[in-house]
């Protein structure tokens, strides 16, 4: 039952991103069939007369950013990863995009559609209807593509992250497996997706003998209901043994649903046991995987498990200079330390922020400037903004200061807990809508004029003690 309806919401999950394809099957080894070879060759030399009409930036953004996903006799499907994107296309350059495509002999309509790359490219109609008429070989959709940009050379390495790519880098490297499995884990947008393409790139580039198979959980998921529902197990298992690196990515989807983990269970056990590469990716560690069974979580957790941590402030500003320096973009810094300061949840969203303000600047003809980010980003920063309160940064300034945090409501007035208890005034002044009355309310029922008097003599202070300066920065860093 359970497993008719993971069927069903896939079926829905994959329309999306569905692109019917008469090409039939594709093997996990085979390269692209020729029809869609030749289609390819046809759409470089559209790209290359699209590339002298167009200035180079806007070329690159919207043209360059087409991806060839599929080719029949009817059509050409090209992806972009948003709908606004897509829509850009079509409204701006979809006919000359088609006058071309014909001049150069493209069989076909062109097609635009959405698809994040980060999806597996979408299967062939055949074994992804559920009303097909013949079960088709599972073994068919396990061709990737991988997203060109998530290689090594394009990941920033900080504190955060460093232990998750030096294990991905030994594990691209080395010629045998050298951590079984190796499991990756963290928050989302955080760059694990990244380094399992980046893997597979560098063994693409390196190791072309092995054959790389990099899934989805949900992928893996749909396939397995697939062959349960076609009895078409032994093509699925099958589909599994020839291969020398195996990576799962965002594995607690498979928590949960107890076929398709015993499933995995095996083909896991079965890959490990013939000393084959297996990498898993998922939100959580292995214990925390609460609804996955015992055995298989212990499994999980016998090679390397490696987290990828939430940014820091300097990573982010690295990995924005990165990103700049990819789309050939100059942006100062002030905006830079702006999106790095405000846009802190994972690197998803940041990348989308910077985009979005390089994207207005292209298409409006506008400079970049902190008025203007700040414009265009509105919403966005908005979101984002800390709620601070005045328990946080009475607990933060404690902390800072190694004082009891009762201190901050006691009516002691030595300097060592009363200079501390006026930062914090200050700082909620500074850092939260509070009237001073309820802020003086809050560090024990002090009056109004107390947190007046404190908040003036840190200004003062400010200004000549270097350490408090200091110490001022340092705190509002770490709240904000
Ligand atoms: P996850 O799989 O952990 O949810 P992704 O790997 O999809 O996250 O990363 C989200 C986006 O952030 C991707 O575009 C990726 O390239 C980018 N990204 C994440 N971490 C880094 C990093 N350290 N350096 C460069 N880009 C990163
Ligand atoms: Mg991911």
């Amino acid at each position: 039952m359970q497993d008719e309806e993971t069927m069903a919401a896939l079926d829905v999950h994959h329309e999306t991103h569905q692109t019917p394809s008469a090409t039939g099957h594709r093997s996990l080894s085979s390269s692209p069939s020729s029809s869609l070879r030749t289609a390819q060759e046809q759409w470089r030399n559209v790209c290359q007369l699209m590339q002298q009409r167009l200035d180079n930036a806007v070329y690159q953004r919207w043209i360059g950013n087409l991806q060839v996903i599929d080719a029949t006799d009817n059509s050409l499907s090209l992806a972009m990863p948003t709908r606004f994107m897509v829509d850009w296309v079509e409204r701006h350059y979809a006919d000359q995009l088609r006058l071309l495509w014909k001049q150069k002999g493209g069989k076909g309509d062109l097609r635009f559609v959405v698809m994040n790359p980060l999806v597996q490219k979408a299967a062939p109609a055949t074994t992804l209807s559920p009303t097909a008429a013949t079960p088709a070989s599972t073994s068919a959709d396990l061709s990737v593509s991988l997203d060109p940009r998530f290689t090594f050379e394009n990941f920033v390495v900080g504190k955060p992250n460093e232990l998750a790519y030096a294990a991905a880098r030994r594990v691209a490297e080395s010629p045998t497996p050298a951590y079984n499995p190796l499991f990756l884990y963290g928050g989302v947008g955080l760059g694990k997706t990244h380094l399992m393409h980046a893997i597979a790139w560098s063994l693409r580039e390196q190791q072309p003998q092995k054959r790389v198979v990099y899934l989805s959980a949900e992928k893996f998921m749909y396939q397995f209901v697939r062959a349960l529902r076609f009895k078409d197990m032994v093509a699925f298992k099958d589909q599994f043994r020839n291969v020398d690196v195996l990576m799962i990515d965002d594995v607690q989807f498979i928590c949960g649903r107890e076929h398709t983990q015993e499933e995995f269970f095996h083909t896991f056990n079965a890959l490990v046991d013939a000393n084959r590469q297996v990498i898993i990716s998922a939100d959580k560690s292995p214990q925390d995987l609460e609804a996955i069974e015992e055995r298989l979580r212990s499994r999980l957790g016998w090679g390397l498990v490696a987290d990828v941590n939430p940014t820091t402030y300097e990573l982010r500003l690295s990995i924005l200079q990165n990103k700049c320096d990819q789309l050939k973009q100059t942006v100062t810094t002030d905006v830079l330390e702006l999106l790095a300061q405000k846009i802190t949840a994972n690197v998803r969203e940041l990348e989308g922020a910077l985009n979005r303000v390089v994207a207005h600047s292209q298409l409006m003809g506008r400079d970049i400037t902190l008025d203007m980010a700040q414009e265009v980003l509105a919403d966005t920063l908005r979101a984002h903004e800390r709620r601070i309160t005045i328990d946080e940064i009475q607990r933060k300034v404690a902390e800072h200061y190694g004082i009891k945090l009762a201190e901050m409501h006691s009516a002691r007035r030595a300097r060592d807990v009363a200079r501390p208890r006026q930062v914090a005034m200050y700082l909620a002044k500074q850092l939260t809508p509070r009237s001073l009355p309820e802020i003086g309310r809050k560090f024990g029922g002090r009056d109004h004029t107390t947190v007046i008097h404190a908040v003036k003599k840190i200004e003062e202070l400010l200004g000549n003690d270097t350490s408090l300066n200091e110490d001022v920065q340092v705190l509002k860093r770490i709240l904000q």
